[in-house]
């Protein structure tokens, strides 16, 4: 069984987007690093770099006919905040856009946002709508900032953000992130926490083997992250400074939440996604060539999109006619973005620690994702509360800062 997607192959709905979105990372990365290191300013969080590509992924001239077109946005932070994470320019590149290989996650989220794994599984792309994309172009600096005060933050790490633009005119926005879990452990347990008891329960007869599941299923199967006394202070500590004092609550960051991979030690690693789940394949430039704009159907706005034919599309390559698979290979070493990292140094993650400090046979992955949405009251809402109280500013601020509380003091009980 496929654990964490399908890979992308030629005749897949997206199999085009996916070739334009790595042949634009693959060159504007380049780019930036083939020049020396400096000092940031203003501007670089400003920047927005547009690149045009020809059917085979060959830059062009300004001006020239094109075929996609990709916009690179503040290559220089990002960069920066690639090298303060040791991300290493060679290796980020190697992982997504090696192979050419990206998997999709089964089913998106109710947001519509797609997902794809990098060939070795270290990063992920996610597609984000416009009003995400400004929003975290709003907050940019802020995030840069906080990143540079606390290299030990939980937030999630963000290494490029882009946008590319389909023959058609459609414009797919997306953010390359890190895994947060790792690529050679299974993940036994999965929840999405936010601290809000409404609407939180995956009901019973919907919970399915690895299902993301729910505050209110965290608190009434009686789970607990134990991570001891010393790793619980530090977390508390840094969950602070990342919500409450510094960052998402001032921006205005709405709707996150911790995610949470639990992996028995005990159970180990059966499902083996090594051999399982990834089949990787080099197109050849003839393929690419072939390529048919029609045939790209990705609908930036939600997954709804899909298709029918986009389905049947899917059954259709599933059998993979016509490719010669070859196995992938997964690295066994941690890389350094963790190993080098407070709260990812223990097998990717942190051991389960009791009271005594002795340690237990659980790992758990913690991070705090889907960080692109601002808060925003309905219009008539919002017309109703300015009338009200004189300004829509004052209410945005008081309901970050309700959330993030509600969120951390939540997170404390976990613990
Ligand atoms: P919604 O807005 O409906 O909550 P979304 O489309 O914005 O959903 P996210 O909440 O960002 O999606 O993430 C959905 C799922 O994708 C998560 O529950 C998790 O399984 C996976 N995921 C997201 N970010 C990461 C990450 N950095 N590392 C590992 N898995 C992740
Ligand atoms: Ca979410
Ligand atoms: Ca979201």
């Amino acid at each position: 069984g496929v654990v964490l997607g399908t890979p992308i192959r030629e005749g897949h709905a997206n199999y085009l987007l996916m070739y334009d979105m790595l042949t634009g990372i693959r060159v504007s990365v380049s780019r930036c690093h083939a020049k020396p290191s400096r000092v940031l300013d203003e501007a670089d969080f400003k920047a927005a770099h547009k690149l045009a590509f020809d059917v085979t992924g060959n830059e062009l001239l300004p001006k020239a006919t094109y075929d996609f077109k990709f916009k690179d946005y503040a290559p220089w932070v990002f960069r920066q905040i690639r090298e303060q994470f040791q991300v290493d320019a060679s290796e980020y590149l190697l992982s997504l856009t090696g192979k050419y290989i990206l998997s999709e996650l089964g089913s998106p989220g109710k947001s519509g946002s797609f997902f794809y794994f990098s060939q070795d599984y270290r990063f992920i792309i996610k597609t984000i709508s416009k009003a995400e994309h400004k929003f975290f172009r709003k907050i940019l600096k802020g995030y840069y900032e906080h990143i540079r005060a606390n290299p030990e933050t939980l937030i999630s790490r963000i290494f490029g953000l882009h946008r590319v633009k389909l023959p058609g005119g459609q414009k797919i926005r997306f953010v390359v992130m890190g895994n947060l879990f790792p690529a050679n452990k299974d993940i036994h347990e999965t929840y999405d926490l936010k601290g809000s008891t409404v609407g939180r329960r995956v009901k019973p007869e919907h919970i399915k083997p690895h299902s993301t599941l729910k505050d209110l299923n965290f608190l009434e199967s009686n789970r607990h992250l134990s991570i001891g006394t010393t790793k619980k202070d530090i977390f508390l500590d840094q969950l602070e400074r990342d919500v409450l004092a510094q960052f998402l609550q001032i921006s205005n960051v709405m709707d996150y939440s911790l995610l949470v991979g639990v992996h028995n030690l005990l159970i180990g690693n059966r499902e083996n996604i090594r051999d399982n789940n990834l089949i990787a394949f080099e197109p050849s430039p003839e393929t690419l060539v072939r390529r048919q704009p029609s045939t790209t159907r990705m609908n930036s706005s939600g997954g709804r999109g899909r298709s029918r034919s986009t389905s049947r599309h899917r059954r259709a390559q599933s059998d993979g006619v016509g490719i010669e698979p070859s196995r992938a290979v997964l690295p066994d070493d941690m890389p350094p973005e963790k190993s080098n990292f407070y709260f990812y140094q223990e097998m990717g993650g942190m051991v389960s620690t009791d009271e005594s400090g002795a340690e237990g046979d659980e790992v758990y992955y913690l991070g705090i994702i889907d960080i692109f949405t601002e808060y925003n009251m309905t219009k008539k809402a919002e017309h109703f509360f300015k009338s009200l109280m004189g300004s829509s500013r004052t209410i945005s601020a008081v309901n970050s800062v309700a959330y993030g509380k509600r969120f951390v003091s939540f997170l404390e009980r976990c613990l």
